[in-house]
């Protein structure tokens, strides 16, 4: 790893090594440390995403699925009656360092490191200062926060850190796995090898991991440990933005002709996003050659970096594969207008290598669109092939291509996926839903972390001065509903 702001040598060894072996603080934590709400009868709760800024525009380079998971649900934690502070780094002078979303809920940018865009592999030397900042902030506010949850493994080993020094529920969601990253690379970053131990670290050591799928489970159990408790809470999208529009209307608004048959992308660009994929099956399609075709590619930047190099690959392929007609880059699209574009489409394509759990897949279904997406990770447990859309292997052009011809020459069946893809999202992925089942699971952990304390208070005298009671919400839980009710 290479040294950043001139941070010494032993100082960086130090840090980064610590919270990979066995640490001797954990367990000089006291067990008796209680949390001060920073708003009366209000618990607070910290998000962490050390890059995904909960409030930065989404669809932007490294600006994705992990934003939006943070800030929705944080906002509807907050609606569920938790004061939610959701800790970003700060990457420009000019923006500000407190956004207040909504009364309870705000994103902190931290300051850690330069504040510009550095890119996630060259990110991790920033993280003591990111940890540095985020108590000086505690302090600063008076408050603790007696649950954090981490997202991305940066994060991870931010809250391991917290974790060694007080007495946290900790919580971390991956987004990403680097243990399925790197078997589809040929190139390792110089972090790789941190990045597999954290992630090992914060599935064995984390009070619960939140995987978003069965299957995102099912791998953290195959390649990263079999210790360690997880939980299966899946990503949600906004039902009331995204939802069904009359095909037509959305044509109409959008200035789209309502004879084609319109192939949509959504998201950011990136190799593994698997555009090429796409754009490889619409020039051998069959419904391009009979009628009238439009493929979509939305999303990214035009700035230069790795999203603007492989924009500028994707634009060239579409030139060779004489497809540039046919084809238009609409850019970024807000959450505003999005719902449109889904509507407007025949199909959404989600051609991933790999997905952990792929928030367009529902967005899209959401919509009434159906879904051609890869057979990886969460899409096998959102899209229910012939139901709400269909799965093909990732990179499989004529797999792609006839999944998506049949969707759009069978007009009759097609309806019938429209028709149920949209029953499946509000039935499984409202963000309302999915932060339900978070909050119920942080009170879950609250009420265990009690009780551990009452047994304690057996065994060691309990200093008056830390009362559980300090903390309203969580001495209301009765110790029966104690438990949590999934151990791996
Ligand atoms: N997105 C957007 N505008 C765009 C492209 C993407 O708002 O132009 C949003 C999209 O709606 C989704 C997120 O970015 O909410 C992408 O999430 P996903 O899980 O599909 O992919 P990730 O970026 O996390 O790999």
């Amino acid at each position: 790893m290479s040294l950043k702001d001139g941070q010494p040598i032993s100082l960086m060894k130090t840090e980064i090594s610590s919270p990979i072996s066995p640490s001797k603080s954990e367990r000089s934590v006291s067990p008796f440390a209680s949390a001060r709400p920073a708003i009366p009868g209000r618990q607070p709760i910290a998000l962490i995403s050390d890059h995904g800024d909960p409030a930065a525009e989404i669809g932007k380079e490294e600006a994705g699925g992990q934003n939006v998971y943070v800030r929705q649900v944080g906002e509807a934690l907050a609606k569920l009656g938790w004061q939610v502070d959701m800790f970003t780094r700060k990457t420009k002078p000019e923006d500000p360092t407190i956004v207040q979303h909504s009364p309870h809920c705000r994103t902190i940018r931290l300051k850690a490191g330069p504040e510009k865009f550095i890119p996630r592999d060259e990110l991790f030397d920033y993280m003591p200062a990111f940890v540095e900042a985020f108590e000086k902030f505690q302090l600063k506010e008076g408050t603790s926060y007696p649950v954090i949850h981490t997202n991305y493994w940066m994060s991870a080993w931010v809250g391991l850190q917290l974790k060694q020094k007080s007495n946290i529920q900790l919580v971390h969601t991956y987004h990403s796995l680097g243990a399925v990253k790197y078997q589809a690379v040929s190139h390792r970053p110089a972090s790789a090898e941190i990045r597999l131990a954290v992630e090992q670290e914060i599935l064995e050591k984390a009070h619960c991991v939140v995987a978003t799928s069965p299957q995102e489970e099912e791998v953290l159990r195959s390649l990263v440990s079999a210790k360690g408790h997880v939980e299966v809470i899946p990503c949600g999208t906004d039902i009331t933005n995204f939802r069904v529009l009359p095909k037509a209307e959305a044509r109409t608004k959008l200035g789209l002709d309502h004879h084609e048959q319109i192939v949509l992308y959504v998201g950011r660009f990136d190799p593994r996003k698997g555009i090429e994929t796409l754009v490889r099956s619409c020039a051998i399609s069959e419904a391009r050659k009979e009628g009238k075709f439009r493929l979509i590619i939305a999303g990214g930047c035009d700035e230069e970096g790795a999203d603007g190099r492989e924009r500028q690959r994707i634009e060239k392929l579409v030139e060779e594969l004489k497809l540039s007609a046919q084809t238009i880059f609409p850019g970024r699209l807000d959450h505003n207008i999005l719902p449109l574009y889904y509507a407007a489409a025949d199909v959404c394509v989600v051609p991933s290598h790999y997905e952990p759990f792929g928030l367009v897949a529902i967005e899209a279904m959401a919509c009434g669109t159906p879904v051609v997406a890869s057979n990886v990770g969460g899409l096998k447990f959102t899209v229910i092939p012939e139901e709400t859309g269909l799965l093909v292997s990732p990179q499989d052009v004529s797999g792609f291509t006839a999944a998506i011809d049949r969707i759009l020459m069978d007009e009759l069946w097609a309806r019938k996926l429209r028709r149920l893809a949209p029953v499946r999202v509000t039935q499984n992925f409202s963000w309302a839903g999915v932060a339900i089942q978070l909050s119920d699971l942080y009170r879950r952990l609250l009420a265990s972390s009690i009780m551990d304390e009452q047994f304690l208070s057996l065994l060691l005298p309990r200093p008056r001065e830390t009362s559980v009671s300090a903390s309203p919400r969580v001495a209301t839980v009765a110790p029966a509903n104690v438990g949590l009710t999934k151990v791996s």
